[in-house]
């Protein structure tokens, strides 16, 4: 009887979006969704994207067939490349197994799926989230009854790494819990590990046979860079460690709502290692027939053709260097503005917190008298989208928090 089913929560991101459509004034400011905009506001389609779609549109064999279960090959094999470095060991000794996904959404779910199934260290075998982190990650591993729990993250104090909070939990944590982990330019908070860090965070991990579950859907975006953004999840896979990743083309192909992304497991070395990687592959394909039977193609074969091509690579850094130094240089303007200003507080995490998003400190009501008062509209954590800031809006919005944080 479906009268049973109670009213759901509206999905609060989603929310905060309806509500700035339906706002009317001229001077309203979108900080919610986590979505790239250029310096006029406006969805970027990035030009090599342009030139890949051009490609693919006169490509007189494109038809719509089915793809495999696993993906394009192509891209998936591009993919594995552009995570673990060309170079990567792990490739070259087949310890990986990727699959083409929907997206980091269906790469976490397909990722979550298979441990539900296949992992069982111990009786409780928890996955520990981040605190905070994408509000999604709970969602999903709660759909396949894996137990959670989150360590601490972010420092309150100091707006940065709340280090030895994160060190300890790993410690009391039951040993072979999944930990899961924000690969570079940590949602919502933009605060990632030193290099130092994270090799005792490794350690930790080790110590305590935890399986890392890496989340990455920045990389490149985060600092123009591929290499420094996956530089934790190819030191973990330098490290020997069984881990998986789900990786997102959304925000550094600018391919959000195409859906393009890639499930990877990867297995340490060992005599029996491609064995392993060969019977882990065969249930990844059985789970990922029952759930989507095989991915959409529009995204990935764009994505591919990119990855593939070096002269078409080139220019996507180019695009991702774009991307990154608008927001990077929004965050000294922001944080230039309110230092100016003399704004109550410190403001120097606005540069020292990367990628997308920025964790403000701005408390609930704050945020709340920002979209009464100035139309400007960001989740009420105080987390902002450093995106939606531009060279047009940048000092009303910096206004706006000077008058909340003094009311
Ligand atoms: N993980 C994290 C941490 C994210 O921030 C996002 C994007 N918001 C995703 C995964 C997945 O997004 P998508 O499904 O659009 O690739």
């Amino acid at each position: 009887d479906a009268n049973a089913v109670p009213q759901a929560p509206e999905d609060p991101l989603f929310g905060l979006m309806a509500a700035f459509r339906r706002d009317t004034d001229p001077n309203k400011v979108d900080l919610g969704i986590g979505a790239y905009r250029d310096d006029n506001a406006k969805p970027w389609v990035l030009p090599v994207v342009k030139k890949a779609d051009e490609k693919l549109r006169n490509d007189p064999n494109l038809n719509h067939e089915y793809l495999p279960i696993a993906g394009l090959a192509d891209f998936t094999s591009a993919s594995q490349k552009l995570v673990l470095g060309g170079d990567s060991p792990a490739i070259k000794e087949k310890r990986v197994t990727s699959l083409q996904t929907i997206s980091g959404t269906g790469a976490v779910h397909l990722g979550a799926l298979f441990l539900a199934k296949f992992y069982k260290p111990n009786s409780n075998r928890t996955a520990y989230f981040s605190d905070p982190t994408w509000p999604n990650h709970f969602q999903i591993f709660n759909n396949v009854g894996i137990p959670q729990k989150t360590y601490p993250y972010f420092s309150k104090q100091t707006k940065g790494l709340d280090f030895d909070g994160y060190i300890k939990s790993l410690e009391s944590a039951d040993e072979g819990s999944i930990i899961v982990i924000h690969a570079c330019a940590h949602n919502p908070t933009g605060v990632d590990p030193t290099q130092e860090q994270w090799k005792k965070i490794a350690e930790v991990i080790r110590a305590k046979k935890h399986f890392p579950f890496f989340d990455t859907a920045y990389q490149g975006f985060a600092s123009g860079d591929l290499a420094r953004d996956g530089w934790a999840i190819r030191y973990f896979v330098e490290q020997g460690f069984e881990l998986c990743i789900a990786q997102s083309y959304a925000k550094n192909f600018g391919l959000y709502g195409e859906r393009a992304g890639c499930f990877h497991f990867i297995t340490s070395p060992s005599t029996d290692a491609q064995s392993v990687v060969s019977r882990v592959a065969s249930q990844l394909a059985i789970l990922q027939r029952s759930e989507i039977s095989n991915p959409p193609a529009y995204g990935a074969r764009i994505a591919s053709i990119v990855l593939n091509d070096a002269e078409l690579f080139a220019e996507w850094e180019a695009n991702l260097r774009t991307m990154s130094g608008r927001i990077i240089e929004m965050r000294k303007v922001l944080r230039a503005k309110l230092e100016e200003a003399g704004t109550p507080g410190t403001w120097n995490h606005i540069t020292d917190q990367i990628g997308m998003f920025s964790f403000t400190g701005l408390t609930e009501q704050q945020v709340l008298k920002l979209r009464e008062d100035s139309h400007v509209y960001m989740t009420k954590n105080g987390r902002i989208s450093m995106a939606g800031l531009n060279t047009h809006n940048v000092d009303y919005f910096a206004k706006a928090v000077d008058q909340a944080v003094r009311a």
